[in-house]
C-alpha cells in the first residue's frame, strides 16, 4: 500500500521533531545542540539552568524531556523545546545580558526561566490571558528559583497580549507564544529600537507562519517569514481588528 505525499511528509517530521528527546534536561539540551536546533553557547547554558520538569505538569513529568509539546490544560501547551529553542536563539543577541523582554501567552512560565537564565541583568515579562495559567506559571516560576518573582526580574501579568504591557515598555526582545491574525500594532509599539519580535501569525488550526519583526535603530520596521508552525490561537484583541 502507498503512503501518500502528506502521510510519509508527516512521519519524517513527527520522528525528526522527537530525534532530540532525552532522559534527563542535560541530555535534552545536549541532543538539541547534537541535532543542530540549538547553536548559541549563551542559550544552552541558559537552557541548562532551567529544568523543564519544574514547568509541566505532575501528570506528565514522565515525558517532560520528550522534544514535543506537552498540555498544561486550558487548551494550552507548553512548547517543545526545539521552538523554545528557536526562540531564544533568535532573540538571545538583542537580549544579551541585561536587556528587557516581553513573553505574550507565557502559559507555564518556562520561557520566562530560559529568558532570564540568559544573565543576571535580564529582566522578563509575562502577559498570560488565562488567570489559572498564569497562576500556574507563578507557582512554577516560584518552585523553579523565587528571587526572579522576589526581585522583580520576572513579572507574571493577567491581560490581553494585544495590547501588550505598557507599562514595562520598551522591550529588546517580544516572544509571542500564540497565533495572531496579523501582528498586534501595540507589540510594534513596544519594541525598542535594535529590538526583535518573533510571532506566529495565521488562523487558528491553518497555515501558520513564524514571523522576525525588527525595529531598526531608526524606528523602521521589516519583516521576514522564519517558517511554518503551529500554535494556539492568539484569542482577544477585540481593541486591535484591522
Ligand atoms: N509559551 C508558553 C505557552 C504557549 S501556549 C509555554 O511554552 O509554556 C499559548 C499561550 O498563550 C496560552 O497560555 C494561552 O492562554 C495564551 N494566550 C492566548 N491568547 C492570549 C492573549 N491574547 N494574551 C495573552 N495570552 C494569550
Amino acid at each position: 500500500m502507498a503512503l501518500t505525499r502528506l502521510a510519509i511528509t508527516r512521519l519524517i517530521t513527527s520522528a525528526f521533531a522527537w530525534s532530540s528527546s532525552g532522559k534527563t534536561n542535560d541530555d535534552l539540551v545536549t541532543n538539541l545542540v547534537r541535532d543542530r536546533r540549538l547553536k548559541l553557547p549563551a542559550v544552552e547554558a541558559a537552557l541548562r539552568r532551567v529544568d523543564r520538569k519544574m514547568f509541566v505538569l505532575p501528570a506528565e513529568r514522565g515525558a517532560a524531556y520528550d522534544d514535543r509539546p506537552l498540555g498544561i490544560g486550558y487548551s494550552a501547551t507548553i512548547s517543545a523545546p526545539h521552538m523554545h529553542a528557536a526562540a531564544l536563539e533568535f532573540l538571545a543577541p538583542s537580549i544579551a545580558e541585561k536587556g528587557s523582554v516581553l513573553d505574550v501567552g507565557c502559559g507555564s512560565g518556562y520561557l520566562l526561566a530560559a529568558f532570564a537564565a540568559l544573565g543576571p541583568g535580564v529582566r522578563a515579562h509575562g502577559v498570560e490571558y488565562v488567570p489559572q495559567l498564569a497562576k500556574m506559571a507563578d507557582a512554577n516560576l516560584r518552585a523553579h528559583d523565587a528571587s526572579l518573582l522576589e526581585s522583580g526580574r520576572v513579572t507574571v501579568t493577567v491581560g490581553d497580549g494585544w495590547a501588550g504591557l505598557p507599562e514595562r515598555a520598551p522591550f529588546d526582545a517580544i516572544h509571542v507564544g500564540a497565533a495572531a491574525r496579523s501582528v498586534p500594532k501595540a507589540l510594534i509599539t513596544q519594541l525598542a529600537p535594535g529590538g526583535v519580535m518573533i510571532i506566529p501569525v495565521g488562523p487558528a488550526g491553518g497555515a501558520q507562519e513564524l514571523l522576525r519583526v525588527d525595529k531598526a535603530a531608526d524606528g523602521s520596521v521589516s519583516e521576514r517569514t522564519l517558517f511554518g508552525v503551529r500554535y494556539v490561537p492568539l484569542v482577544g484583541g477585540d481593541k486591535d481588528e484591522v
